[in-house]
């Protein structure tokens, strides 16, 4: 046995397994030529952020639009970061948004897959074989420095103002120890962390080609970093290399603040004898802000968090067609030339990524949202509207479920046809939005009149107008009824003619309507007027037109 092999057998008394069986255990995958793997990695350590969703979205994309597969691996080696809940919300999280994935953790301890374990924290022994081998080959080695003793070096590394700090060359004080010391040393129980031996040279660069980025080119990483930390778990780069290798991820599509750590990934890697993954480095999603750009804040910015969009009642399909706009520039005119097409059908492609990160905007959002809802049909727009209120608005849940016929035949409203209304962004707006439909929400402030109707026009509008009101008609009768109004009150039913010459009337019919609309509403912009009538039935309409007739005489 070589004094690597010796050594290794000491630090890793228990590890039998061979990185050769963990080769066999979880064999390159059968999948069809050009199909990715990706995968998404969060730590448990915080709400579930948007730009995570957003990467897990990419990640996705990526292995769908390749018939390749998608899994998420929960990296919890930090237990002091870690937050209570925090797997369920990355899995309630990616589900709520429909961000499906084919591998992984699904649950408490539950997971599916045979890439498995998919938490890190339960991949100890995976970890501890590579790293036998490592130390066998002698490409890793134990350091028994103290944090003080690493302070000390960083100190002095300041003083003498050293442009590259760290653990490496000369500093790295126990890469040369010699086998009988660092038998010494394990034997008296003095803890240890496992570094690697790294083969760099601070006069080569390393250059890699980034999906997103383009090519980058590095110095090459010289630092004899930290593998396994003193209670055996793995720092995220170690554990990066071996979880992508042994899950055979292809692709791996993360945050840009990761860029800076790829040469030391592209030589764990190599040391290794594992193949590069491709990788793809997201730019973070920003904000405008005082006329600047800044990172979306998890402190600042309530729209961070993905629960945000649940509880303004975002469909997760207006969210996601969001995150499209934001992921590919070109996602726009396709859905422009493909008004109907699923989501699942968008080309995309990481070429077409920002490389300097998008630009979130709640208006862009809403507008988006707008016009997900407005082709949605009017029960499937009930049944997401009661969905989001039983959470989140009880007594917006009560009265729509009270007469569900009544409430589908009011989401109908301009609902279906060629040019369907855009109003609706989000759930939470319901309630307002209809609420004049609704005697326990109807506010009796009127809105403002038009200019040209006077209070006393308004009364003699509702006179008439309830004179003649007939609930039985249909929409053209209706129409027409209201025309017939028009003479006898001094105002004209053709709108041209009133615009032509404004003094020889008082209002024409849409002032009329506008009035009616203001009686029985509230308002004056509403989805379309006889229709609400229709809905609001005889008796609360007539109650409505006495009121505001009323309000108009005082
Ligand atoms: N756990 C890392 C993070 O949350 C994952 C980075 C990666 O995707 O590799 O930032």
């Amino acid at each position: 046995m070589t004094e690597y092999q010796q050594l290794a057998a000491l630090l890793f008394p228990h590890v039998t397994e061979t990185v050769d069986d963990l080769e066999r255990r979880f064999p390159p995958r059968e999948l069809k030529e050009g199909a990715r793997v990706t995968r998404f990695a969060p730590s448990p350590t915080g709400f579930l952020h948007i730009g995570g969703l957003f990467s897990a979205l990419i990640s996705k994309l990526n292995a769908a639009t390749t018939n390749g597969l998608f899994l998420l691996r929960i990296e919890d080696t930090d237990k002091k970061r870690e937050i209570t809940d925090g797997v369920s919300e990355i899995i309630r999280g990616l589900s709520a948004f429909g961000v499906d994935i084919d591998e992984g953790v699904i649950g408490f301890e539950k997971e599916t897959g045979d890439y498995d374990p998919y938490q890190q924290s339960r991949r100890a022994a995976i970890y501890h074989v590579v790293a036998k081998k490592l130390v066998e080959e002698g490409l890793a080695y134990p350091c028994f420095c103290t944090e003080a003793e690493l302070t000390a070096i960083r100190e002095k590394q300041e003083a003498l103002s050293f442009d590259t700090k760290g653990y490496y060359g000369e500093w790295a004080v126990y890469r040369d120890t010699p086998f009988e010391t660092q038998k010494q040393l394990l034997s008296a129980g003095k803890p240890w962390t496992l570094r690697l031996r790294s083969p760099g040279d601070p006069e080569k660069r390393v250059a890699y080609d980034d999906l997103i980025k383009g090519r980058i080119e590095m110095p090459e990483n010289i630092q004899d970093v930290v593998r396994l930390k003193q209670d055996g778990i793995p720092t995220y780069h170690f554990a990066h290399a071996v979880d992508d290798h042994f899950m055979r991820v292809t692709h791996v599509v993360r945050g840009d603040e990761w860029i800076a750590s790829v040469p030391l990934h592209i030589q764990l890697f190599k040391v290794c004898g594992f193949r590069l993954p491709k990788y793809a480095h997201i730019a973070p999603i920003m904000k405008e802000d005082n006329g600047g750009k800044r990172k979306l804040s998890k402190r600042k910015d309530p729209e961070a968090a993905v629960t945000y969009y649940a509880e303004q009642g975002y469909p997760k399909e207006s969210v996601l067609e969001y995150l499209l706009t934001l992921a590919n520039s070109n996602f726009e005119d396709w859905r422009r030339a493909n008004p109907t097409a699923p989501q699942s059908a968008f080309p995309f492609n990481l070429k077409k990524m920002s490389t300097s990160g998008a630009l979130f905007d709640l208006d862009k959002l809403n507008d988006v949202s707008k016009n997900v809802i407005s082709v949605m049909d009017a029960q499937t727009v009930l049944d997401k509207t009661l969905d989001w209120a039983k959470d989140y608005d009880s007594q917006l849940y009560e009265l729509l479920s009270a007469d569900p016929d009544r409430s589908r035949a009011l989401f109908s409203i301009d609902r279906g046809g060629k040019k369907p209304r855009k109003d609706l962004a989000k759930w939470s707006e319901v309630k307002d939005y209809f609420s004049y439909c609704f005697d326990a929400l109807f506010e009796t402030s009127l809105a403002e009149l038009p200019e040209n109707i006077t209070p006393d026009l308004a009364v003699a509008v509702l006179d008439a107008y309830e004179a003649a009101y007939d609930p039985a008609d249909d929409k053209e009768q209706w129409f027409e009824r209201i025309k017939a109004l028009c003479a006898p009150l001094g105002c004209t039913p053709n709108v041209k003619e009133y615009k032509q010459n404004p003094d020889a009337f008082k209002g024409h019919v849409g002032d009329l309507s506008t009035v009616i609309r203001v009686a029985v509403t509230g308002r004056r912009n509403t989805p379309d007027l006889f229709s609400i009538l229709q809905i609001l039935g005889e008796d609360a309409v007539r109650e409505r037109l006495r009121s505001a007739r009323a309000a108009f005489d005082q």
